[in-house]
């Protein structure tokens, strides 16, 4: 049995999104620039996607730029801030210590320019208040951005409170809502966000296509300089098929929401259940507030990646902390911010389900894993120690 159960990386794409790409090849293959009818007919079927997306997220086409993925949009909305913040002599910026590195790393620059940036702390309970963000915000601070949900815990934050809390001292709100598009209902007028990231490849659509929304009269800057496309703030003729896939498959999830997200958090649950018997483990993320498809645990004494190797045998494809893909040893940084100490942090597994995975692909699951989780203990000296009592347990 084959198990994809690493939806949080990517997804495949479905049905519905690449019949919607397939004319945009070599039927509508014009320039949206170009004058003549065969750019034209490419132009409104540009016109009609961002109609749609805005419609998923209820604002107006206007307010939509398409970008190359979701840490284009992440990058243009937190430098443009930070610009526009300067101007006015703001310089600092509130952010979580869990944010995807597409967002930290993009505050890192900041602060080697002279940019304040303050990390929400989330030590103490996988996610962070409204509060916490009302009491870090200055008079100088040029912009809030907090992530909606997070893609290695599954902690859904406190949007809406957070946009009110912004909207009331006046400070521009963006959300990096990669893991929550198509997957959690989303209004950014209700919830006062004024500037969010979406990406195409984590709800069934095309990688390297996502979108930004920029509430009308907030400015921006260019990340991408070229041409006058997309209102003048991202330069570069448009994915035209990505595009399309990206709209078609935002549709299809948000359409589908409230028949899917159900059946998939049901079985999240019946893994967290299962999962929590091994001994000596601990989920991570927020229990409660918690992406319908994330399961994250950490099982003391073994090492994450092999975890993942020995699963991959048994068919099973699924992740650990973000820190792999990076080819560093360090463990993932945020289990580190939600207070896992590092041997801990080691020993991560992230199973990320999406609508796709059945109940049978669960009950294989949940065979495989605590089977491997022995075998690497019993082969562990850690885990020896810890069972001599040389060592004491931490979970
Ligand atoms: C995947 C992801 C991104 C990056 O999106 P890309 O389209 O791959 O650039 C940013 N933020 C979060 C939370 C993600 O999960």
């Amino acid at each position: 049995m084959h198990v994809y159960a690493d939806n949080a990386a990517t997804t495949k794409m479905s049905q519905v999104a690449i019949n919607a790409m397939l004319p945009y090849f070599d039927k509508v293959y014009g320039n949206p620039s170009s004058l003549h009818s065969v750019g034209q007919e490419a132009k409104e079927a540009l016109d009609a996607a961002r109609q749609t997306v805005a419609d998923c997220l209820g604002c107006e086409p206007r307010e939509i730029i398409f970008t190359s993925g979701g840490s284009e949009a992440d990058n243009q909305a937190i430098i443009s801030a930070a610009r526009f913040g300067a101007r006015k002599g703001k310089k600092h910026i509130i952010s979580t210590a869990f944010e995807h590195h597409a967002v930290l790393h993009t505050l890192d620059k900041l602060s080697k320019e002279g940019f304040e940036v303050t990390l929400l702390d989330v030590s103490n309970g996988h996610n962070i208040t409204a509060q916490q963000v009302k009491e870090a915000i200055r008079a100088d601070t040029a912009l809030v951005t907090v992530m909606y949900a997070n893609n290695e815990i599954g902690s859904i934050l406190p949007i809406a409170e957070i946009g009110a809390v912004c909207k009331a001292a006046g400070v521009p709100f963006h959300t990096d809502a990669v893991q929550a598009a198509g997957h959690l209902h989303i209004n950014v007028k209700e919830q006062n966000i004024d500037m969010l990231s979406l990406s195409g490849h984590k709800f069934h659509g095309p990688k390297g296509v996502g979108a930004l929304y920029v509430r009308r009269g907030l400015p921006l800057v260019n990340i991408i300089e070229g041409g006058a496309q997309e209102r003048g703030k991202r330069g570069g003729t448009e994915n035209i098929p990505g595009i399309m896939g990206l709209a078609a498959a935002l549709k299809d999830a948000c359409d589908h929401i409230d028949e899917n997200m159900p059946r998939v958090a049901a079985m999240r649950d019946k893994l967290i259940e299962g999962l929590s018997k091994i001994p000596h483990c601990a989920l991570n993320g927020d229990p409660v507030n918690r992406l319908p498809g994330n399961v994250s645990f950490c099982f003391e004494g073994i090492e994450g990646e092999s975890l993942l190797l020995l699963l991959d045998m048994q068919g099973v494809a699924a992740s650990s902390g973000s820190a792999c893909t990076s080819g560093s040893l360090d463990p993932s940084h945020v289990l580190l911010a939600i207070g896992r100490v590092h041997d801990v942090a080691h020993g991560s597994l992230r199973l990320s389900l999406c609508e796709y995975n059945t109940d049978a692909e669960v009950d294989h699951i949940l065979k495989v894993v605590p089977e491997v989780v022995q075998l690497l203990r019993n082969m562990s000296p850690v885990w020896r120690d810890l069972q001599t009592g040389k060592r004491d347990y931490i979970l």
